[in-house]
């Protein structure tokens, strides 16, 4: 027997989902759970690969299709496109993960100037036919016949249909006739003549080898590759095709079409939510063609379908054991499913759905931490508007215009109207703020969208695509925000205000929307933080007021019981410290001295050092920044209290601490006493050719030894006085650039020395270790020697990615995009860690410390800390820490639990 390209919903099941898809394998397992869905079947995935490698339809391919093609045709007692009765049917794309409206689907195939009439006649409903049709006409135009607007012209079919409405005069597609429509067949026909110089083929036969074709290239069109490399999709992957026997929702009043979820997707309320149109059909509720209905409202006209709707939540929502996504369609009063999948939500509602989750019995708490994205814990710790800001703000008669919340925070941002403008303008300037606002978002508006901080869109509601991509990308977003009227060509919209009177926007001003509470205010307003900081952080709010900390913290409760790794921080202040305890940091992976010689008045004692050309001067000012550096540290000890702190000595070359304008040069040298050009001729003696390589270091250590050992001795009087004061404060001290035996052997001498000295005259034997920081390639090389004098390694990331790919951080501009675009690297090396290459480094180095040194302390303190596949990573080379920035402590301990969950099968139930 050769391949199986194609499969019966009968014989697939949602595990399936590699080779059917998604879509395919969750149609087959609602089929077989007894929910109904129109039959069909599924092309492989399999299949879509081997025909895009090859160009042309595999070997037996096209009598698989014909055979299933029969068996449809038997069970539901019609041909494909037979004049007097049809057969029609949707081809709809489907890959192994969800990527929402990236691909295409057509509907109504079978439909020909001779099977329409059938249609009509068999019916009785030649409106019905007509809209079948023209629906039909346009997507096969669109999707295999490739008539697409070109720049920024509206979609030609749009523009018919509008003419069309506007010569029967009304509004809504739904009111046109059935002449109307059939007119309009004839008006979309010429135009794909006119455009693309080819005949709507009438021949189903052919039709649908079209279609299926078609679905198949659409795998790598422009908007699905976009989409593949934002969210890490391999391009080997390929979609399957699911054909379908159609049911209809423009069949009249007792007809529809809808989308849903089986809880809510913002806010994670165990409630059903979506929309639904009457007399619809397809995508038209999330196109914003006619404002939907909120779900509940249908009750009040097809109470039938409604109530089999609520019963089909709760057996879909039970048996996935999740919140899912789903679409239906009702025809004459009967319910039809056609597809399930994970619902996309926001953080707040995959945090809230995780834990009731748990409640209901329904999954174990291992599954809740499991489920959670915990990049999208970003969202409980997003900043909202400043409640006062915005009270006052209301007050003045700012908030113009309400809509559907869809996308929760706050944002504030100038207003743009293109998504390619806003694509360009954050490229030209990554900082700018962008609103984009538009009628509505489509695929094609992926990168704008990725480049705006929020959407506000005047069609569309709660399901619509910008709405999904919201909750996706994680933006503020309101949908359906009636009161906008928006002029692209003048590039301006008109706000009309609920109480009468109107006000304009144009390109440029700035537009604030709360994605919360649904409103838009004109201007900018303050942000203030999330409801998560203010328990935490700046204690405005009491725990118990916030059901959204209660989920939080419950969540990262069980996170703790479950992660092997310890989670640390980067912070060079009380106040990062601070912050970092309160979201759960277990100690200071890395504090940054160099950091301190920036602050008030020691700047000038640093650059004194710096100018002076012997041994005394330099201690002279030394002496002079001393008291200041251990003030910093023993503030730092009394927030830590017993938790390990990692300080750094001085790591940048020198020459970072002088000025280099000429402005600057002339006031320094007159607050030091020394000439402008004494500051000048220093500047040149100490420029390099590549920093990055050059000064810097523990080779300062080795070359200045008494910055390093004032710093050292500024740590242990720091702990000495913390500790009187009844803390068992734990210094580490850490020597930076480290790449031989004897620059780790001279420092560790250096600062063994200088501390010794202290806790002598302290009267102290408060412990503390000397360890270093790995990020040299070199070093992980002679790992084992290093750890001779090292107790710890902490693995310095950034800089050993730039020193294992040779490529300086800073100057990656030019071709790391073209680099992630190519696929020549699968991701920023700089943003998640290179495990092939920087990762098998570390391995290594870890392997060799711990053959010198069984119990030698292992962590990183790389950016790569707060990343969680890189997290995953370490746990898998069994470091004891992960260190990230105060404000991604949250989402390191989830992911260092579910990194361990992972590695050991977890706690099980
Ligand atoms: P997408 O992956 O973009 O969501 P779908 O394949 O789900 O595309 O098709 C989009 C819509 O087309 C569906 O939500 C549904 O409303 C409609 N549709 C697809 N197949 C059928 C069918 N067999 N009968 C009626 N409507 C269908
Ligand atoms: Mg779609
Ligand atoms: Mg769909």
């Amino acid at each position: 027997m050769g391949t199986k390209y194609v499969y019966d919903f009968e014989e697939g099941n949602k595990d399936m989902k590699e080779l059917l898809g998604g879509k395919g394998a969750n149609l087959a397992e609602m089929s077989s759970m007894g929910i109904p869905v129109p039959p069909g079947f599924t092309i492989t995935t399999e299949t879509c690969v081997s025909y895009l490698d090859a160009c042309q339809y595999p070997e037996g391919l096209a009598e698989q299709i014909a055979e299933k093609l029969a068996s449809l045709e038997k069970k539901m007692e019609r041909k494909l496109g037979e004049s007097d009765d049809p057969l029609l049917v949707s081809v709809r794309s489907g890959a192994r993960a969800s990527m929402p409206g990236m691909m295409d689907t057509i509907l109504n195939l079978g439909l020909n100037d001779a099977s329409v009439e059938g249609l009509a006649a068999k019916t009785g409903n030649a409106r019905f036919a007509y809209d079948s049709y023209r629906r039909f006409v346009n997507m096969y135009g669109d999707v295999v016949l490739g008539l697409k607007p070109e720049g920024k012209e509206r979609d030609p079919f749009d523009v018919i249909l509008d003419a069309k409405k506007k010569e029967a005069g009304v509004e809504l597609d739904n009111e046109l006739s059935a002449d109307d429509l059939k007119d309009l067949v004839v008006r979309f026909k010429d135009e794909i003549k006119k455009r693309k110089g080819v005949e709507f083929p009438q021949d189903p036969a052919e039709q649908l080898r079209g279609a299926i074709v078609a679905v198949f290239d659409s795998w790598n069109n422009e908007r699905a590759v976009a989409y593949r490399r934002k969210y890490d999709i391999p391009a080997e992957w390929g979609t399957a095709v699911n054909v379908q026997a159609m049911v209809f929702g423009n069949m009249g009043d007792d007809s529809g079409t809808g989308v849903g979820f089986t809880r809510n997707p913002a806010t994670g309320d165990n409630e059903i939510y979506g929309e639904y149109l009457l007399n619809a059909q397809g995508e038209d509720v999330v196109a914003g063609i006619r404002t939907p209905q909120r779900l509940e409202e249908l009750h009040k006209y097809i109470p039938e379908a409604y109530d089999e709707l609520l019963r089909i939540r709760d057996v879909l929502d039970a048996h996935y054991r999740d919140m899912q996504d789903f679409e239906f369609t009702i025809q004459e009063g009967k319910l039809w499913m056609l597809q399930t999948r994970a619902g996309k939500r926001t953080g707040f509602a995959a945090v809230k759905i995780a834990i009731d989750l748990v409640d209901e019995g329904l999954i174990w708490p291992d599954e809740a931490i499991d489920r959670i994205d915990p990049e999208s814990l970003n969202d409980l710790l997003r900043p909202i508007f400043d409640m006062q800001a915005k009270e006052q703000a209301k007050r003045d008669g700012r908030m113009v215009a309400t809509g559907t919340k869809a996308g929760p925070g706050a944002a504030t941002g100038q207003v743009v109207l293109f998504a390619q403008d806003a694509h360009e303008m954050k490229q030209r300037d990554p900082e700018a703020r962008l609103l984009l606002v538009r009628h509505e978002t489509s695929p094609e508006d992926i990168k704008g969208m990725d480049a705006a901080e929020g959407f506000l869109t005047q069609f569309g509601g709660a399901t619509s695509h910008a709405a999904l991509v919201a909750r996706q990308m994680g933006k503020v977003c309101i949908v359906g925000c009636a009161a906008l009227d928006i002029d692209y060509e003048a590039k301006k919209f008109t706000i009309n205000k609920p109480g009468g009177g109107s006000v304009d926007v144009a390109e440029g001003d700035w537009l604030s929307i709360d994605g919360t509470a649904g409103e838009v205010y004109l201007g900018k307003i303050e942000t203030s933080p999330s409801e998560v900081e203010q328990v935490l952080i700046t204690k405005t709010m009491k725990a118990a007021d916030s059901k959204v900390y209660a989920d939080f913290d419950k969540l990262l409760t069980w996170a703790d019981e479950r992660r092997r790794l310890k989670i640390r921080t980067n912070a060079d202040t009380p106040g990062q410290s601070e912050q970092a305890v309160a979201f759960g940091a277990e100690g200071i992976g890395l504090c940054r001295t160099e950091h301190m010689f920036f602050g008030g008045d020691r700047i000038l004692a640093v650059r004194q050092m710096i100018l002076s050309d012997s041994l005394e001067g330099r201690e002279e000012a030394l002496e002079k920044i001393f008291p200041m550096q251990e003030q910093d540290f023993v503030g730092i000890f009394r927030v830590m209290q017993d938790r390990p702190v990692t300080i750094r000595l001085l790591d940048p070359p020198l020459h970072e601490f002088l000025p280099h304008e000429e402005a600057d040069i002339e006031s320094v040298a007159r607050e030091l006493g020394v000439s402008a050009e004494e500051v000048a001729e220093r500047n040149k003696r100490l420029k390099e050719a590549n920093p990055m390589l050059g000064h810097r270091g523990c080779r300062l250590g080795i070359t200045y030894p008494e910055i390093y050992q004032m710093q050292v001795r500024a740590i242990i009087q720091a702990a000495c006085e913390v500790a009187r004061e009844g803390v068992d404060v734990k210094p580490e001290i850490m020597i930076p650039l480290v790449g031989s035996e004897k620059e780790m052997q001279v420092m560790r001498e250096l600062a063994v020395t200088a501390a010794d000295e202290v806790l002598r005259a302290e009267k102290s034997d408060l412990a503390y270790m000397v360890g270093t920081m790995i990020e040299l390639p070199r070093a992980c090389i002679v790992a084992n020697r290093i750890a001779i004098n090292a107790e710890f390694f902490s693995f310095g990331t950034n800089d050993l990615t730039q020193t294992t790919f040779g490529i300086s951080r800073d100057d990656v501009k030019g071709f790391m995009p073209t680099y992630i675009e190519k696929d020549i690297y699968p991701s920023d090396p700089f943003q998640r860690l290179d495990q092939e290459g920087v990762g098998d480094l570390m391995k290594l180095a870890v392997e060799r410390g711990r053959s010198t040194r069984d119990k030698i302390k292992l962590g990183i303190c790389g950016e790569h800390g707060g990343e969680p596949t890189s997290i995953k990573f370490c746990n898998s080379i069994g470091l004891d820490y992960v260190s990230c920035s105060p404000f991604r402590v949250p989402i390191a301990r989830l992911a260092a639990a579910q990194a361990n969950i992972e590695q050991t099968g977890g706690q099980g139930h």
